[in-house]
């Protein structure tokens, strides 16, 4: 592992910097990668975001969004430039399978690689690492790195302080999971003293659907949700058929599988979606029940114990029925 005042040195000469993120990037993922570039910049690095995929058009506004590279548009400039960095900022994922082939040019470069992030059991990749599973985002994290480990509170500026807000925003539900502390909110009210509008990034973020989505959302919640109330469990189910008809694209789905969980009673919530390539669920609970364990145990995946998600490489049909079948295994703690 390489000292903290090592990376402070390293940092305070020009360097060629990739910043990467996980696939299927979110609101923490974009804001934590671009809150960061926003910031080395001002320190006269080159940098480069590099995203696996795409990611939704209500993220693709944050400030300089359009120096972002995604992967699977360029891949050759992508792997030259992951080829030439001398730092490579891993953000918000923990292991390198969450930036698919990407994660095989990051495990070949010889570049330091900083972690920053908040998931469970790092797998082991970085050089450097600055990890919490008690951040309630990344972009907190980001905010923690510049402001206290590299002492750099003066460079966050507008841009910086607008991304940073955009993750823990996203990723604490709007400032309502339990981990979203009193500290968080310190950091949300300087962020806000630093030029984030929050009013403004709100709706940017959640007033930016368009009507075939929210039409969508209509469908899930009147033809797709089924309630097991004897599991205290809700399932929203999403077919091939229905991603085509709805014309959804990527971040569409984001958020849907919360509403099955605001039904009063229901401690575990899945959303399961028929992707093109595989079929991907996304498990959300409430209080001590662990969805990463499900995801973990049985559909290849993992994440926090109130939000995670994974895939299955079964058809939509028997994905739903293994689902159901591991429910009586946890029966006891979902009706406690
Ligand atoms: P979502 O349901 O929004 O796709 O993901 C929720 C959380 O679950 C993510 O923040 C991430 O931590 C975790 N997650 C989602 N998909 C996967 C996966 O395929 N593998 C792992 N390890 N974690 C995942
Ligand atoms: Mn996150």
């Amino acid at each position: 592992m390489l000292e903290l005042t090592r990376l402070q040195e390293l940092l305070n000469e020009p360097r060629q910097i990739v910043i990467t993120t996980h696939h299927k990037p979110d609101g923490d993922a974009m804001g934590s990668s671009l809150g960061l570039y926003n910031y080395l910049i001002q320190k006269g690095h080159q940098v480069r975001v590099i995203t696996p995929t795409d990611y939704p058009t209500f993220l693709q506004w944050l400030p300089n969004n359009p120096e972002v590279i995604i992967y699977t548009e360029k891949p050759s400039e992508s792997e030259k430039l992951v080829h030439a960095a001398d730092i490579i900022f891993c953000l918000d994922f923990n292991a390198l399978s969450r930036i698919n082939e990407l994660g095989n040019f990051v495990r070949e470069s010889s570049a330091v690689k900083v972690m920053i992030d908040h998931h469970l059991e790092p797998e082991g990749f970085d050089d450097f690492r600055h990890w919490s599973i008690n951040a309630c985002a990344t972009a907190q994290l980001i905010y923690d790195f510049i402001v206290n480990l590299m002492n750099d509170k003066e460079l966050i500026n507008k841009d910086v302080a607008t991304c940073l807000y955009t993750g823990i925003m996203t990723d604490s539900g709007s400032f309502r999971f339990p981990n979203t502390t009193a500290e968080v909110h310190h950091i949300v009210a300087d962020l806000i003293a630093c030029g984030a509008e929050n009013s403004k990034i709100h709706q940017m973020v959640y007033d930016n659907f368009s009507e075939s989505r929210l039409r969508f959302l209509g469908h899930c919640l009147l033809n797709k949700l089924e309630v097991f109330a004897e599991f205290n469990f809700a399932m929203i189910t999403v077919s091939k058929e229905d991603l085509e008809k709805f014309q959804i694209t990527t971040g569409d789905t984001e958020g849907v599988v919360n509403y099955a969980l605001s039904i009063n009673g229901i401690k575990l919530a899945a959303l399961i979606v028929e992707r093109k390539d595989r079929v991907k669920l996304s498990l959300r609970s409430t209080g001590e029940f662990p969805a990463n364990e499900i995801c973990k145990k049985f559909f290849n995946g993992g994440g926090h114990r109130n939000a995670a998600g994974g895939f299955s490489d079964e058809n939509l049909a028997d994905t739903i029925v293994k689902l159901k079948s591991v429910l009586p295994e946890y029966k006891t703690l979902l009706v406690q």
